[in-house]
């Protein structure tokens, strides 16, 4: 039973707000998820889980189940399909290894998209530093934490407002649900952010702006790919094929039968901090020659691996922009998270990770013995004052990667040798410094007594 007698709202059901309904559950407070869609589902790719998101997934007691889900997946994905080759004979090199459950990231080798499809940069370790699991893996591992009477379907949520304490939440199909507090997990075009920022309609949100990036994201059978020629073993390492404003991001999951593929393209622009208005309709489906077309001049395993994809989709990548200051992620009882706060580029794959960070933060102050109705503001505005400054920075660092896999950086090694530090930020940050930083903040204000 639920210990608090507050009632939290979750709007939106994808792995932050999932994340987060857990981490509220496991802390004994009373929270419902509203979700837009009729039920809660995942784009068919992998997602890359950091240590961080690691390290939070295994406190929250969600990463054990995502293992086994993993192992039984691909157990049943190996079993499906015959033997496959496991040595590059490209002149790629697989110093990396992999184990039974091969779905284990080291760091990446960077390999020209140009025809010679030459190393450009390996890194030599074989840490292990994160994991590819399919994103319906992650989810359903997440919704098996969440009772159904938790969970509502087709509530997509047009506005709130706000009777005294409490708040309203009004739905597409005309009903409403109020809470003591509502926390916004619903996505890029969050409707809880123009709430919460202020601002307008969905057509006039001035916090949401197009990348200027796109990508196709495909699954590519690793048997298909060897049946085609293709002859480097995604599974050794994870590679990305770089070009100019282009590349090609690859690593395997579902027991290396399946290599995730994402292809990406940029416009180079003059000013990197012009950033056109969002895109409306950000995903559509594509043919194998639409993908093909932006990497006509690449050679022949990046162009083999691709031309074996399978429903290829095409993704326009809108990001949260300007950057929101930590008062613009609070507004009374209500708070945002995840993509909703932060949108970013992918290209550290660490986006899910800095939502599931803020999901855990939350989770731990909302249950903690101290937060009450009347303090409720102060406590959420001290989860953002935290949050923000971090999320920012794996932004930045995102947008950073982007710039270095589209060779706007150069071709030299040294170049790629900064991811090192980009991704060491994002991964190596300890599970509960922010909940002791807030909290240590709510103490020095007075709002929480000390020890
Ligand atoms: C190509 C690509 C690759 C990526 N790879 C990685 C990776 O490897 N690792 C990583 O950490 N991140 C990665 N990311 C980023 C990651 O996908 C996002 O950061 C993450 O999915 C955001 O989760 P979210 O729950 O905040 O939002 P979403 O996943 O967008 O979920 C929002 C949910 O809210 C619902 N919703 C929307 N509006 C409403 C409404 N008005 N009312 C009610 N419900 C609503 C939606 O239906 C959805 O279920 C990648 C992103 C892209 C584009």
């Amino acid at each position: 039973m639920p210990q608090h007698q507050m009632r939290v709202a979750i709007v939106g059901g994808g792995v932050c707000g999932l994340t987060c309904a857990v981490a509220l559950l496991n802390e004994g407070v009373d929270v419902h998820v509203y979700e837009a869609a009729a039920k809660f589902g995942e784009i068919g790719a992998g997602i890359g889980l950091g240590l961080n998101a690691i390290r939070i997934l295994t406190a929250l007691g969600v990463y054990d189940d995502i293992q086994e889900r993993v192992r039984q997946e691909n157990a049943a994905a190996k079993s499906a399909v015959s033997a496959q080759p496991t040595t590059g004979t490209n002149g790629t090199k697989t110093n990396g290894s992999h184990t039974d459950n091969d779905d284990i990231r080291g760091w990446f080798q960077y390999v020209s998209g140009t025809p010679d499809e030459e190393i450009l940069y390996e890194f030599e370790s074989g840490e292990r530093n994160a994991v590819g699991v399919h994103r319906a893996t992650f989810l359903d591992a997440l919704v098996q934490r969440i009772e159904p009477a938790r969970t509502h379907f087709c509530k997509r949520c047009t506005h709130l407002t706000r009777e005294g304490r409490g708040v309203t939440m009004h739905f597409q199909d005309g009903t409403s649900a109020e809470a003591d507090v509502v926390l916004g997990a619903d996505g890029i075009k969050s409707a809880v952010r123009r709430f919460v920022a202020g601002t307008g309609d969905e057509e006039a949100d001035p916090n949401v702006k197009f990348s200027r990036t796109r990508c196709y994201r495909l699954l590519v059978p690793t048997q298909k790919a060897a049946a085609a020629g293709v002859k480097t073993d995604f599974r050794a390492k994870p590679t990305c094929f770089v070009g100019e404003n282009k590349h090609l991001i690859t690593f395997t999951i579902r027991g290396g039968t399946m290599i995730n593929c994402v292809a990406f393209s940029s416009d180079a622009d003059s000013d990197p901090d012009h950033y056109p208005p969002a895109a409306t309709a950000p995903v559509e489906k594509v043919t194998v020659e639409q993908v093909l077309e932006t990497y006509d001049d690449w050679g022949p395993e990046a162009r083999g691996l691709l031309n074996c994809a399978e429903n290829p989709t095409r993704w326009t990548i809108n990001v949260v922009y300007p950057p929101l200051l930590p008062e613009q992620w609070v507004r009374g009882p209500v708070a945002i998270l995840g993509d909703a706060a932060h949108g970013m580029l992918p290209h550290l794959g660490a986006g899910a990770g800095q939502g599931i960070e803020d999901g855990y933060l939350l989770g731990k102050l909302l249950g903690h013995p101290q937060t009450k109705a009347d303090n409720i503001e102060e406590v959420l505005k001290a989860y953002a004052t935290v949050r923000q400054p971090r999320a920012q920075r794996v932004w930045e660092g995102s947008r950073k990667a982007g710039d270095i896999f589209d060779l706007r950086e150069g071709r030299e090694g040294a170049s790629f040798a900064q991811m090192r530090d980009l991704w060491t930020y994002v991964w190596s940050y300890p599970l509960d410094q922010a909940l002791e930083e807030a909290v240590a903040s709510l103490t020095t204000t007075g709002i929480f007594e000390g020890p």
